[in-house]
């Protein structure tokens, strides 16, 4: 396979060879080297208005009181984009310290608006530290959702707690647990899996040499636990509930194929999960009942709801094998990102 100069000065910079391949093999070549572009291009800095604490326009005044210039994307009133460079002047606004604002890169917004949540309703955020989209998706729902956070990692799990104290989300009750093993006790009306992956949408090429994971290896420890969770939040979620599924990766494998392989999984990958069920019902919970064989995992029935155009408008986009889905191209205003939105049937 050739590679373009864009490839080879992205190679230069330490890009991942194993990474390189991957977008080149899914991607056409204009479409990777504008991908690499993305990835060295100077990021612009984004924040979001936290509605729990102060309206837009007062963001807004703050902003032009301490001269940043701003501008709205298409898709949504309450975030801001400034410059690149402009973060220590962000972090040192009053409304920074106050909570009434919260850095955060816009594709990452997307998933709480596609999840759209609302008041009462019972929400899952399986993967939530350091709580962006927790306190996004209260601020949505005017504080008035019931949110339950999960995450794994303990140091996180108390960022996370920071966080919703800082941005005045009250109603959120936080499991320091891993999500895969969440009971079959609870049911929810929407899920938000914001899932671990790869990091290949974040890449950041534009501070110098490449400083991030990237391993086959990684990838393929990712797709395992996406795959685990994802199943996990159909277990979850009540039938006619939503699950909206993200990654900050825009490698097909963490993305469309996966939820591919949720929904329609092959027999091999039906086996895959049963064998993976049976070990992680081993390690928690001691031998199963009935027998040693692997515990059998029930077929997911559920669609994908597509995204609004409203929610894409101005959004740069990769080409995206689920229709419904979005895979957006990380440029000098985005992150790689992907977002799907899903309805479980039954
Ligand atoms: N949603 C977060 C936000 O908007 O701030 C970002 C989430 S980050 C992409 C993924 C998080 O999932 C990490 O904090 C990681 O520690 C956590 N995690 C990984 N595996 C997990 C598991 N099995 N259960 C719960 N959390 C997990």
């Amino acid at each position: 396979m050739s590679t373009t100069e864009a490839q080879e000065r992205a190679a230069a910079r330490g890009l991942p060879p194993e990474l390189l391949a991957r977008l080149a093999s899914h991607y056409a070549p204009e479409v990777t080297d504008a991908v690499i572009a993305g990835y060295a291009a100077p990021r612009a800095c984004t924040l979001r208005a936290n509605t729990l604490k102060a309206s837009p326009a007062q963001v807004a005044a703050e902003l032009d009181a301490a001269g940043i210039a701003w501008r709205t994307p298409a898709f949504y009133a309450d975030a801001f984009v400034t410059d690149a460079g402009s973060e220590p002047a962000l972090r040192a606004l009053d409304a920074y310290a106050q909570g009434k604002v919260y850095l955060q890169s816009l594709s990452a917004m997307l998933p709480p608006l596609a999840l759209d949540p609302h008041p009462g309703e019972n929400i899952l955020d399986m993967a939530a530290a350091p709580g962006g989209k927790t306190c996004q998706m209260a601020a949505l729902s005017g504080g008035k959702a019931l949110i339950t956070a999960c995450e794994k990692n303990a140091v996180r799990a108390q960022k996370l707690r920071h966080n919703l104290e800082k941005q005045g989300v009250a109603r959120c009750n936080v499991m320091e647990c891993d999500a895969r093993k969440l009971d079959e006790f609870f049911t929810f009306d929407k899920v938000l899996l914001d899932a671990p992956c790869s990091g290949s949408g974040t890449v950041s090429l534009a501070g110098g040499a490449y400083r991030g994971g990237f391993s086959d290896e990684l990838l393929e420890r990712s797709v395992k636990t996406q795959r685990a969770l994802l199943r996990k939040a159909f277990e979850t979620v009540r039938p006619g509930g939503i699950v909206v599924y993200a990654t900050c990766s825009i490698l097909p494998e963490e993305n469309e194929l996966l939820v591919e392989s949720v929904l329609n999984p092959s027999k091999d990958e039906l086996a895959a999960a049963s064998r993976d069920g049976r070990r992680g019902g081993r390690r928690g919970r001691g031998k199963r009942r009935g027998g040693d064989g692997p515990r059998p995992v029930k077929p997911v029935n559920a669609e994908v709801v597509p995204l609004p155009d409203e929610l894409l408008e101005g959004v740069p986009l990769l080409p995206c094998a689920l229709e419904g889905a979005a895979c957006v191209r990380p440029t000098e205003l985005y992150e790689g990102f992907f977002v799907a939105a899903l309805k479980r049937l039954s």
